[in-house]
């Protein structure tokens, strides 16, 4: 199976030891499934669409996307920009993040339509992510949807996650809609059932999955922290309990192994339960470590070779 993610990737700056040494790092929603899923699936091709500028910060997150076993072929390189960058701080344990990525070369990333549809006609499973939409102007939503639209015409796979940012949109509006929007375009959903509930009145997981359903996914997986997930496939509902966990560190990224995990399984023609009890696995030792991208054990890595 190939695998395009499509995305922003963002510089990351994390408290080393001493205080005001930062350490570099690189991550964003849709890279970190890619990473994830390059991680646990070495037969899988995984490639990411994005686009950085010219300077060395660029040039280095390209190379780090790249070691991590991702193609790297299909991300565009834009005069005089650069990524976008994000620091944490932490204040008593506590995490919080600045953000500068306003003008990062990545928000025109559908800028190109022809070279978004080349990479995509490249693709058995197409991702993005709510956070991909939001941070494209208007145009750019235009260009992406309509590419999702037809390479779902093509017989590929969309898979969409929605991701709720509220900060990145003009409005609660704007936001809502556009997702819906994007839903109608995808076959997997795998919204989380918090934010959903938050900004689309959702009463349970049960009308979450319902209004993807009537958007037109065929399947879909709602996550809900350590709660069940609920998932429908082929017009059949079960629910996966999720392992108890005795401490949670960092759920950075919990959701996004999750999608990683869900689409080895696809690729392994695992059959879903079995997919989701190792996304929940694999969410359970990322949510157990500190940051987006932990290296997760052996015996996982094992369930999908
Ligand atoms: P997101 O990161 O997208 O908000 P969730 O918070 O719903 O996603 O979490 C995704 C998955 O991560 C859950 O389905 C579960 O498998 C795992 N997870 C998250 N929080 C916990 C927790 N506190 N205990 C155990 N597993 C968790």
């Amino acid at each position: 199976m190939r695998v395009l993610a499509i995305g922003e990737c963002m510089a990351e700056l994390a408290p080393a030891e001493r205080p005001d040494d930062y350490r570099l790092g690189f991550a964003g929603d849709t890279f970190n499934t890619a990473w994830y899923l390059a991680m646990l699936s070495p037969d899988v091709e995984v490639s990411y669409f994005t686009a950085v500028g010219d300077d060395a910060l660029s040039a280095r997150m390209v190379q780090v996307i790249s070691d991590s076993g991702i193609d790297t072929r299909h991300i565009r390189r834009l005069p005089g920009k650069s990524v976008g960058l994000y620091m944490i701080a932490l204040n008593n344990g506590e995490r919080s993040f600045s953000y500068w990525r306003g003008q990062s070369a990545a928000r025109s990333l559908a800028g190109d339509a022809q070279a978004l549809a080349a990479a995509i006609a490249e693709a058995d499973l197409v991702y993005v992510s709510g956070i991909t939409l939001a941070i494209l102007d208007q145009g750019g939503r235009e260009t992406l949807l309509q590419a999702l639209r037809s390479a779902r015409s093509a017989g590929k796979s969309v898979a969409f996650d929605p991701n709720l940012r509220v900060h990145l949109w003009s409005d609660p509006t704007e936001m809502t809609e556009t997702i819906m929007r994007a839903a109608a375009c995808c076959d997997i959903a795998l919204p989380s059932f918090e934010d959903e509930a938050r900004w689309f009145g959702d009463e349970d997981a049960k009308a979450t999955l319902e209004r993807y359903a009537r958007a037109g996914a065929s399947t879909i997986i709602v996550k809900n922290g350590p709660e069940p997930v609920l998932y429908r496939e082929d017009g059949t509902d079960d629910i996966t309990m999720v392992p108890r966990l005795t401490s949670v560190i960092d759920t950075t990224a919990a959701g996004d192994s999750f999608n990683a995990a869900v689409f080895a399984g696809l690729s392994a023609a695992l059959p879903l339960s079995s997919s989701i009890e190792q996304a929940c696995r694999l969410a359970g030792q990322v949510v157990q470590g500190k940051g987006a991208l932990v290296p997760v054990g052996l015996d996982l890595l094992d369930q999908f070779a």
